[in-house]
């Protein structure tokens, strides 16, 4: 989200830029992939259930689609702005690109906050977010999914307006629906697992040996929940999470030395990731500020909530033990700190790398609808830890031969990929 003077949309154009410069791009490639190619900004009325009629704003924007249809999330903010929107649509396009999956980027978003929506009115966002925008989405163009407060049960609101007003069934025009309902196993772990396998395979890189290690995690949403239990079953202990506190609207640090268990803790939580601070308190967890998770002395560091949450302000704090973030969240991470986390040398797996596991069980959500037939949990998890191992290890070889900064070589591979397709259809 923006908040103060930051502007995400701001943040990824100069991350592109600085690749586009390394890379030599011609203006044309350029101009055409430093702003989205479509945008759709629209109003949803609703009728709450007071009786008075309230209008959310929506926002769809497709930043590109060389490489195949657009593809993204839709998410429920209070402070979602169109900007924001714009950046998170531009990363989807780099972070299909860097797996190599057949899809382009998009993303949406809601100005609405569900902590204070029923499920009547939550129900009535989404389908008048897809009357809004059902011409212009779809499997063949753009295939919306979850994303921050959306989830399953969301999807298939929306999937469901989509097939009546298409009157066809159409399971491959959005993914994250529910398991049983067009959804694939796995779906709902995928992005925190991805956010793992990397973890695992830089740490061997890095010849660590999990069990060694410790971490912090910023969020304890879907993405953070996954990665914690997939990180537990490697053998490394995680001691501080951060969740949000919509009551005090700050967030706090939840601190345990001994150690987070996951079943446990997840007794305590509300269905946004929201822990109750007395329960925590009385199983041994120290309550902390919110940023207390970033100064952690861990081996790890794992933002995985919103954008720019590490910066210029708050980097230099992180411990001289940290040797690993692996970026759980969309852009949380502003430039200036990215410095300090080179100088500092640690190792970097970038957010577009590190959480693209979503995407990718979305691309095979997305051929299990479309065919119709769907496939084992292992058979999915394996395929997607295949595709997450190969994508980082092309990353991390040309950070190593080039001698670049982990996030500007995921860049380099993705906007060469991108670049490519846009010149080989003659637009550029
Ligand atoms: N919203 C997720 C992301 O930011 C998943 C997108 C998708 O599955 O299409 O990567």
């Amino acid at each position: 989200m923006s908040s103060g003077d930051f502007n995400a949309f701001e943040m990824a154009q100069a991350q592109f830029d600085k690749v586009a410069e390394l890379l030599n791009l011609d203006n044309g490639t350029r101009e055409v992939l430093r702003i989205p190619l479509r945008e759709y900004h629209f109003s949803i009325p609703v009728h709450m259930d007071d009786g008075t009629t309230e209008v959310f704003r929506g926002f769809r924007v497709q930043h590109n689609d060389a490489k195949g249809p657009c593809k993204g999330g839709i998410r429920f903010h209070p402070q979602e702005t169109v900007d924001t929107v714009r950046a998170l649509s531009m990363w989807m396009t780099w972070k299909c690109a860097v797996v190599n999956i057949p899809l382009g980027g998009g993303k949406g978003g809601v100005i609405c906050d569900p902590h204070n929506l029923s499920m009547n009115e939550q129900q009535q966002i989404c389908r008048g977010y897809v009357r809004q925008m059902a011409k212009n989405v779809g499997p063949i163009n753009d295939v919306p999914a979850p994303d921050v407060m959306t989830s399953a049960q969301h999807m298939l609101w929306m999937l469901d307006e989509y097939e009546v007003i298409h009157g066809s069934k159409n399971p491959g025009f959005i993914t994250g629906k529910p398991v049983g309902m067009g959804g694939s196993l796995g779906r709902k772990e995928a992005t925190g697992y991805g956010v793992i396998y990397t973890v695992r395979e830089a740490l061997k890189e890095l010849k660590i040996d999990p069990k060694d290690t410790t971490a912090s995690f910023q969020g304890f949403g879907n993405v953070a929940q996954h990665a914690i239990e997939l990180y537990t079953q490697l053998g490394g202990k995680v001691i501080c999470v951060s969740s949000w506190d919509q009551e005090d609207q700050t967030s706090y640090s939840f601190k345990r030395e001994t150690g987070v268990d996951l079943p446990e803790l997840l007794t305590i939580t509300n269905k946004f990731g929201g822990i109750d601070k007395a329960k925590a308190k009385e199983l041994g967890y120290e309550i902390l500020p919110g940023d207390e998770w970033l100064v952690q002395e861990v081996d790890i560091l794992v933002p995985a909530a919103l954008e720019n949450q590490i910066r210029g302000d708050n980097a230099e704090k992180i411990s001289p033990k940290v040797k690993l973030i692996a970026e759980g969240a969309n852009g949380p991470t502003a430039p200036e700190a990215d410095a300090i986390i080179e100088k500092k040398g640690i190792f970097l797996v970038p957010d577009f790398l590190a959480n693209a596991g979503g995407v990718t069980c979305s691309y095979f959500e997305q051929v299990q609808s479309n065919m119709n037939y769907f496939w084992e949990k292992d058979d999915v998890l394996n395929r997607l830890d295949l595709k997450m191992t190969s994508a980082f290890l092309a990353v991390s070889e040309l950070a190593k031969k080039k001698n670049l900064y982990m996030r500007d070589a995921a860049y380099v591979i993705a906007i060469q990929r991108v670049a490519q397709a846009c010149k080989d259809r003659g637009w550029v």
